[in-house]
């Protein structure tokens, strides 16, 4: 009985000092739709931001890290994460290396999807405010998974940041990955978090955004059906609903976003590598 509970105390002490050790990062890239990882070496709780957006950091007195969500329109180079302790600014450069996508054509057969006409736009209009709104969200919380699950398992249909053209048209480039599984296939929650929005629109279809703290958010689009309500709390690998093609779709499949600092980025910069 006595050794056993001596080594329940090893054990509990060993798991709390690996836990306190291991901050758990996504895989670092530092191009545009990438991610930028800042070391900040300061006692207090430093505030971030890049291009006046607050930036996600985490950690511990004086090893602080900033993560950054770099935009797939950012210019190549030097590049500046505004650091704020105390209202005393500090700048801290990093260099943004360039990166080649590559160029993809679709056909889209509901050609509605690819100009929409007034009717559409109008209501175009109206959601990009709603979407916008949940990219922004802001949540403050010190316990953030950076190691994401995958929300479906199948192959990937269409990379993130893949330039595209719809009926020979230029498009704003991938926003997200694309995983190809069939209608019906059980949607996963990345990580744990706040179901911040649902909703029905023109290209995403049923969308259900999850706010996992500090502007790290996770958008599921074109599902068949949303299985959870705004406001519940979701723990990574709960079911928040099942794949369909709803939205501007060639075939069944779940378009995945991540967005860091109101910013697009890769989604395979949180999974583990296969
Ligand atoms: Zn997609």
């Amino acid at each position: 009985m006595k050794i056993k509970s001596i080594l329940s105390i090893i054990v509990f002490y060993v798991s709390v000092l690996c836990s306190a050790n291991a901050l758990e990062l996504p895989t670092e890239s530092i191009v545009p739709g990438g991610i930028a990882i800042i070391s900040i070496h300061t006692k207090e709780r430093p505030k971030a931001y890049f291009h006046a957006r607050r930036v996600m950091v985490i950690g511990s007195s004086a090893n602080w890290k900033a993560i950054v969500g770099i935009p797939l329109t950012e210019k190549i180079g030097t590049q500046i994460l505004v650091v704020k302790i105390n209202n005393v600014k500090t700048n801290y450069k990093f260099e943004i290396r360039n990166k080649e996508y590559e160029t993809q054509h679709l056909i889209i057969k509901n050609k509605r999807k690819v100009n929409p006409n007034k009717q559409d736009m109008s209501r175009i209009i109206t959601e990009r405010k709603i979407i916008s709104k949940a990219k922004l969200h802001w949540r403050d919380n010190e316990n953030i998974s950076l190691q994401f699950i995958k929300p479906v398992v199948g192959p990937y249909s269409s990379p993130f940041g893949l330039k595209r053209f719809f009926n020979k048209q230029p498009r704003k480039p991938h926003s997200g990955l694309d995983i190809a599984v069939p209608k019906g296939t059980p949607i996963a929650a990345a990580a744990s978090g706040i179901v911040i929005n649902i909703g029905d629109y023109f290209f995403n279809g049923n969308t259900v955004f999850i706010d996992h703290g500090q502007g790290l958010i996770t958008m599921y689009c074109h599902m068949e059906y949303i299985g959870i309500s705004e406001g519940s709390k979701v723990k990574a690998g709960d079911v928040i609903g099942k794949v369909g093609l709803t939205g501007r779709v060639t075939g069944a499949h779940l378009h995945w976003s991540v967005i860091l600092n109101n910013t697009t980025v890769d989604p395979l910069l949180f999974l583990a590598k296969d």
